[in-house]
């Protein structure tokens, strides 16, 4: 009778928890992480900032030294409210929690992000995906459909997307905003490697939440993510972030990483530059592959060879996402993070082996 399955909600029995692969001995290149290490100028000042911090007390509950240098950093307009999380994850947990009433969905493109589907789930709030169109385009008439017939609590789209690596067209983008009845949550989880960036719509839509993470950036272990958008919106949300969850070595070295803004720009222009060269080799390599603004290139390879594949270069010691028996539409597909320039260069010395 005391079996956990007797007392948990119906939707928690069968869930899995999100997988993390082992990666001990091998090349990382599944997860978007940033391969560059800290910038070195940053080091000594980053240990010293951090010897300093009380650890015996409780963080600044309202991070407000961290706030205001993300803010300046990443030009946050004045009148926007600011909300940070435990990584965006965190942010996503409490903005589903806050509008998983009774009966309420989410509207989102699909394939997309893995922890979207997830975290409703888990909350409660029903999840609806609407597959995107020809090239992983946003197809704006089906999330308008949606949109319509639905009426979601919130819409979500990630800009560029995972895993597909494109950026959506923009006005298609904002036409999807502008119909949103509840909460539209723009993801600019890799915003420091695209070309185009939704921060100044915060002033034009008084739905519109938008959220970044520094973990694309550089500082995945930090777990620190934001959410701007219209004041009243985040006062609402703030009462389901946990007073502490933004711990004090984050806020202390996130702090200081933000006085250090461009250096860490300067390694996601190398990781773009890097994703253009990795791009054109492999597709003179022969697969097919689709552009992106992200930091990771999806790449289609012959049909029924990517769990082979994904193993052969597990094998040379490189670790890439097999995304094949996922969606659908990413059927054959293997999504593969920019490296360093010489992680790069095995990778293509091993598919060439392939
Ligand atoms: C990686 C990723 C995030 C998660 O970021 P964290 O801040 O590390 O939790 C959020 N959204 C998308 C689309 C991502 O790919």
């Amino acid at each position: 009778m005391s079996a956990p399955e007797n007392w948990l909600r119906p939707e928690l029995r069968d869930m899995a928890p999100y997988a993390v692969a082992d990666a001990a001995g091998l090349i990382k290149l599944d997860a978007m992480e940033n391969p560059h290490p800290l910038p070195p100028g940053l080091k000594q000042a980053w240990g010293e900032r951090l010897a300093a911090v009380a650890v015996n007390r409780y963080p600044d509950a309202a991070a407000t030294a961290l706030k205001t240098a993300l803010r300046r950093a990443m030009g946050v307009p004045d009148h926007a409210g600011l909300l940070l999380g435990n990584g965006s994850d965190e942010i996503l947990q409490i903005l589903m929690l806050a509008l998983a009433r009774p009966g309420a969905c989410m509207v989102t493109p699909e394939p997309g992000f893995a922890m979207f589907a997830l975290i409703a789930r888990a909350v409660g709030l029903r999840y609806v995906g609407v597959p995107l169109g020809r090239d992983f385009a946003l197809d704006a008439p089906a999330m308008l459909a949606a949109i319509k017939h639905e009426r979601p609590a919130l819409v979500v789209i990630a800009q560029p997307n995972n895993p597909t690596g494109n950026a959506f067209d923009r006005d298609a983008v904002a036409e999807v905003v502008a119909a949103a009845p509840g909460a539209a949550l723009i993801d600019e989880a890799y915003y420091p490697f695209a070309e185009d960036h939704c921060l100044a719509w915060l002033g034009e839509f008084d739905n519109l939440l938008l959220m970044r993470t520094v973990s694309k950036l550089g500082l995945a272990g930090l777990r620190l993510g934001l959410l701007a958008g219209p004041r009243d919106w985040l006062d609402a949300l703030e009462p389901l972030r946990l007073p502490y969850n933004v711990n004090t070595l984050t806020q202390a070295a996130g702090t200081l990483a933000m006085a250090h803004y461009d250096a860490f720009l300067a390694q996601a222009g190398q990781i773009v530059a890097e994703r253009e060269r990795l791009a054109a080799a492999l597709a003179r390599a022969g697969v097919i592959v689709h552009p992106s603004q992200a930091n990771f290139l999806l790449v289609r390879v012959p049909a029924g060879l990517a769990p082979a594949w994904h193993a052969g270069l597990r094998e040379a010691g490189l670790l890439v996402k097999n995304l094949d028996g996922g969606h659908p539409q990413t059927a054959d597909c293997l999504r593969i993070t920019v490296g360093l320039a010489q992680e790069n260069d095995a990778l293509l010395a091993a598919w060439g082996r392939l």
